[in-house]
């Protein structure tokens, strides 16, 4: 950067100009105010540090001096002073100091230069839609927004604006307050907020050449983002679009991070299945709504027969190959309302909301037969089913239907496997152990009745 210091002693310029170098930066001196104004005018600067007193006028008077001159409207200024009272800071700002510094701890200003610099103004990507009835602000504005890289689609009423919503996909919405047309920015605002709640994080920001008090307040409740008045000063807009643009992509940053975080949680890697841990968040849902309403709900359990024998015979991958073709089944047939997890190793469990017992176990059947004739990694595989519902009347939990579903796969594998074994939820007894690990002659299905 390029530093000018304004200060009388020659000693202060000298040790200054040392300090200014070892930060990094290239120092100018001025030994007076009227020198320092002409260095300005000559020179590219991109701070000023000046002492508050100087030979030929005051720091404040400098300060107001630097602001008339075009050169040094924007300039970051800063005044140094060994005096840090409320008071001089005050009359400093008046004068348009940027800030006011302690003059005997000089060296980090130097090193924190950076800061003070004109901001660095980053390119923004993004689509506004932008409502204004004038087609001279609309100019002006729109140059503006482009100028940030911003892609514009200029309205110049809210109910075209309104139709056109729905087909962009929209980082932005300015919008002028009084616009032509039935309806104004104001019911815009409104309609945009309550017709799109999930659009929440799209900023929108009011335009208005009346700086109303309450008018502004009901636009914040409305749920705009920001404000601007008209005529607009273009540093401010820039700055407060280009902030909100960059709040909105940290949001998106933040959801889509929670989402990942989310899905690395819930989603099973390998079948693209969700998993167990889905299940007490889903089960909630649906078993309160069944109890509620006193609807139907089943749960079909399922466990592939023999797995570990595939594993030991083809390996641990192909093994993997047979889990992801019985996920993929599992994901693309029943339906929609059917939530398929992957419970375990090689246990799937389907959740079949408004799917009564009979139902459940049709399903389960046709499931057992589409299994032995999907042949993953080109090997013929069985599963055992249990299924059980929820008893019209009777309010039940996960847990409840769970350990019947269980109870029935162990059946199933007792019985011979390959098979679906169905029980109500009153019938849950004890299952007789294991007798027999060889596949049945005669596969197929039984079903036991609430008794
Ligand atoms: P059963 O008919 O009684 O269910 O016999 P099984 O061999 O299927 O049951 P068991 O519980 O003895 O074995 C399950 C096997 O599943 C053991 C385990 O190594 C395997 N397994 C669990 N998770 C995975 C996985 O992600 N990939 C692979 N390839 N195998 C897995
Ligand atoms: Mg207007
Ligand atoms: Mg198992
Ligand atoms: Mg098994």
């Amino acid at each position: 950067m390029k530093i000018l210091v304004v200060d009388r002693s020659r000693v202060f310029r000298a040790l200054w100009s040392r300090m200014v170098l070892a930060a990094g930066h290239k120092p100018i001196m001025a030994s007076s105010g009227a020198e320092g104004l002409a260095r300005i005018a000559e020179n590219d600067l991109e701070l000023v540090c000046a002492s508050i007193t100087l030979p030929d006028m005051s720091g404040t008077e400098f300060c107001r001096q630097v602001r008339a001159q075009a050169s040094g409207h924007d300039l970051p200024l800063i005044l140094l002073t060994t005096q840090q009272d409320h008071e001089i800071r005050r009359e400093a700002f008046e004068a348009g100091a940027t800030d006011v510094h302690d003059k005997t701890n000089i060296r980090d200003l130097f090193h924190q230069a950076a800061r003070y610099g004109r901001p660095v103004e980053h390119a923004h990507e993004g689509h506004v839609l932008y409502v204004e009835d004038s087609p001279t602000v609309a100019r002006v504005m729109t140059r503006i927004l482009e100028g940030m890289g911003l892609e514009v689609a200029h309205f110049r009423s809210a109910a075209d604006a309104l139709d056109a919503f729905d087909q962009g996909n929209w980082d932005l919405v300015l919008s002028d307050i009084l616009v032509e047309g039935e309806i104004s920015g104001m019911g815009l605002v409104s309609r945009l907020r309550q017709q799109f709640p999930d659009k929440t994080s799209l900023p929108i920001v009011a335009m208005s050449g009346m700086d109303d008090q309450n008018r502004r307040a009901e636009l914040f409740r409305l749920g705009v983002n920001d404000f601007v008045t008209k005529p607009v000063l273009e540093d401010e807009v820039r700055a407060r679009i280009g902030n909100l643009l960059a709040n909105k992509r940290l949001f998106e940053e933040v959801q889509s991070q929670r989402k990942k975080l989310y899905d690395m949680a819930m989603i099973d890697p390998l079948t693209g299945l969700r998993n167990r841990n889905v299940l007490a968040e889903c089960a909630a849902r649906f078993f309160t709504e069944a109890n509620r309403a006193d609807m139907p709900l089943s749960l079909i359990l399922l466990d592939i027969d023999h797995f570990k024998k595939i594993n030991d015979t083809h390996g641990h991958l192909l093994g993997d190959e047979v889990l992801v073709g019985v996920g993929e089944l599992l994901r693309t047939t029943g339906r929609e309302s059917d939530v398929a997890l992957r419970f375990g190793g090689e246990e799937f469990l389907l959740v079949l909301p408004e799917c009564d017992l009979f139902d459940a176990h049709t399903r389960a059947e046709e499931l057992r037969q589409q299994l032995r004739e999907l042949r993953p990694a080109g090997l013929t595989i069985t599963a055992s089913f249990g299924v059980t519902s929820r008893p019209s009347g009777r309010d039940v939990s996960m847990n409840d239907l769970f350990r019947v579903a269980d109870q029935a796969v162990y059946q199933a594998k007792n019985e011979g496997r390959d098979r679906v074994v169905s029980r109500a939820l009153d019938d849950a007894t004890a299952p007789t152990p294991a007798q027999d690990d060889t596949p049945a002659e005669n596969p197929g299905t039984s079903v036991q009745p609430a008794g």
